[in-house]
């Protein structure tokens, strides 16, 4: 070959991690595992961790590029002229659909004994892991199988025993043919956040059957085979009180389509591979869920399941993008040295590690606390209330800036579309605004204080694991220090009324309860790691710090913080 050729074929310049497994190559998550799921589980489930992450590096990540570049395409009629609105979905979304939701399960899994081989119930653990795993490559469809998830789990636990008894079956289906996916629509025009300003109808037709009127503004998996309603029932008390919920079922018992149309789908951002649409309902019928006037109630523990949902899905973008970037910084040189060996990427990409490993703590945290409250421990719940909003609030606006400042890592090529980092871009900035804006669910952490009794029960959870930990008891104390000030922090929130220190309440109790995580995680799994990203995390997101000065503030903590930053 002539000397002025480039050889294509000699170690190549411009690193490129396709193919990769994401499990296999994240020691911190076998850490995690091994310290969270009980041993026999874990050996059962490592083979299918492997073939996700296997999956996800590899051809999960080339059909979510092809559904995100082909985004669903939506027809009114049919060639005879028929009202027939039918979305038409790319076939690498229907092969993704397979995936997720009758080869791994994951809608079904909390619903159904049998999943993945495992004799009883998947703790909500496994599917939470598998999540992450599987929206490191995909997030669009994650909002349909968390929705179908959720949608069950609400009629399990409102719907009439007939109600259950009829619909159940089809959510617990792992057949990809009969399987029932779900939706909920809630926003209107004038009622998003503001939920008692609903408009929709609901009324009884003369055989005593419930129809349903009026417009939803965002419906995404809008021709779900079921939908959960919001609606207000004629004559029913004015606000919140007055509105219900109501299973809509896509098609009637004879198959014809039940009464209500898809008016058109929106130009997204991001999840472009998932449709999300405008439905005006025209006296379709659905059937009441629970108690009349109890639908915001009710809907909130749907909405509670998908924000969690939300909160394990931002932690995974935020690991593919550091994943990719601790690549590229790994094979790619400049000046003669690897990009990782340069101070100054050194510091960038540990401003990139801490938020990525706080969620990745209140993702496990906040599971184990779903698997206590649903087993029945009574303090569970209001720490599952709480934890909730916590990691949907942090997490998804965290995830924001680090899926942006690691596409900087990779140079221009992150601002190319071949390349993951503009979808994870595109995919992070949904989480802060769908199922509830960070304004409202910074609100929410504060009503979790106020009304469920969140606060007290967090700081005991807290301080037994700091107890656990058996940290060096400096570190210890300086933990209890920030606790016990974020929670006044967030009782002061509470009782000013305000709202104005909602978000910096929440922000401290998710950097302090993450912070504990972590230590308590490095501590019981052997990670000197872990311990100095919970130092980090309390260095840098809760003490304060002179922005002016040139090193690190010293601490007398005895296991000192291993690669400091500076913010
Ligand atoms: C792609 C996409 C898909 C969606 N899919 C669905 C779906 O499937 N089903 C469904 O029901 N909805 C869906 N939504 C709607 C979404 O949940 C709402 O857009 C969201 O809850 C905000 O409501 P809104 O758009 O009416 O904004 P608004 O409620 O008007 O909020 C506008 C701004 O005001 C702020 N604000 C409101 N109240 C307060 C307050 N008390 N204090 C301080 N600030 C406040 C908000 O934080 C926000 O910044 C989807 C949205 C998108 C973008």
């Amino acid at each position: 070959m002539p000397s002025h050729i480039a050889d294509s074929t000699a170690v190549h310049p411009v690193p490129d991690r396709h193919g990769l497994s994401l499990y296999d190559h994240d020691a911190e998550l076998h850490t995690l595992l091994a310290l969270y799921l009980p041993a026999d589980l874990l050996a059962h489930m490592r083979p299918h961790f492997e073939r996700l992450g296997a999956l996800a590096g590899g051809k999960l990540d080339e059909l979510a590029h092809i559904a995100d570049q082909n985004p669903p395409t939506l027809t009114l009629r049919t060639r005879t002229g028929i009202d027939d609105p039918q979305v038409h979905k790319h076939p690498a979304y229907v092969e993704m659909e397979r995936l997720a939701l009758s080869e791994f399960g994951l809608a079904a899994m909390s619903h159904r004994d049998e999943t993945l081989g495992w004799k009883g119930r998947m703790p909500p653990l496994v599917k939470y892991v598998l999540t992450y795993l599987f929206v490191q490559a995909e997030f669009g469809l994650c909002c349909p199988v968390s929705m179908t998830d959720s949608l069950a789990r609400t009629l399990k636990k409102f719907g009439s025993p007939e109600l259950v008894e009829r619909f159940m079956p089809r959510f617990q289906s792992l057949d990809f043919d009969t399987l029932a996916q779900g939706a909920m629509f809630m926003t209107e025009q004038a009622a998003g956040s503001d939920i008692a300003a609903t408009e929709t109808r609901a009324w009884q037709d003369a055989h005593g059957q419930w129809r349903l009127g009026g417009d939803k503004w965002f419906c995404s998996n809008p021709d779900a085979d079921f939908a959960m309603v919001l609606a207000r029932v004629d004559g029913g008390l004015p606000g919140l009180k007055g509105v219900s919920l109501f299973l809509l079922p896509r098609r009637l018992d004879d198959g014809s389509a039940n009464h209500y149309r898809i008016l058109r789908l929106k130009d997204k951002l991001g999840t472009r591979s998932m449709a999300s649409g405008e439905i005006r309902l025209e006296g379709a019928l659905a059937y009441l869920v629970g108690e009349q006037g109890r639908g915001f109630v009710q809907m909130a523990d749907m909405v509670n399941n998908s924000r969690l949902s939300n909160g394990v899905r931002a932690a995974g973008l935020m690991r593919r993008a550091l994943a990719e970037a601790e690549y590229v910084a790994r094979e790619r040189q400049a000046f003669g040295k690897r990009l990782e060996d340069m101070p100054l990427m050194q510091r960038q990409l540990q401003k990139l590690r801490l938020p990525a490993e706080q969620a990745r703590s209140m993702v496990f945290q906040t599971a184990q606390a779903l698997a206590r409250s649903d087993n029945g421990e009574t303090a569970a719940y209001p720490l599952l209330r709480i934890l909730t909003p916590l990691i949907k609030f942090r997490a998804c606006r965290d995830a924001r800036k680090v899926t942006g400042d690691a596409m900087e890592v990779r140079g221009g090529c992150g601002y190319i579309e071949e390349w993951s980092d503009p979808r994870l871009l595109r995919d992070a900035h949904l989480g802060s605004i769908w199922e509830g804006t960070s304004n409202i669910v910074a609100l929410d952490v504060i009503r979790a204080v106020k009304r469920e009794g969140s606060l007290l029960v967090l700081q005991a959870h807290l301080e037994a694991l700091i107890e656990d930990a058996a940290i060096a008891p400096a570190f210890a104390a300086a933990l209890r220090d920030a606790m016990v000030r974020a929670a006044a922090l967030a009782l002061n929130a509470a009782n000013e009324g305000g709202d104005r220190l909602a978000r910096q309440a929440a922000s401290a109790l998710y950097h302090v309860a993450s912070a504990i995580a972590m230590a308590w995680e490095g501590a019981r799994g052997g990670s000197a790691q872990r311990i100095a990203w919970a130092q980090l995390v309390l260095l840098h997101r809760v003490l304060p710090r002179d922005p002016l000065a040139a090193s690190e503030v010293p601490h007398d903590w005895t296991a000192p913080a291993s690669a400091a930053v500076e913010a």
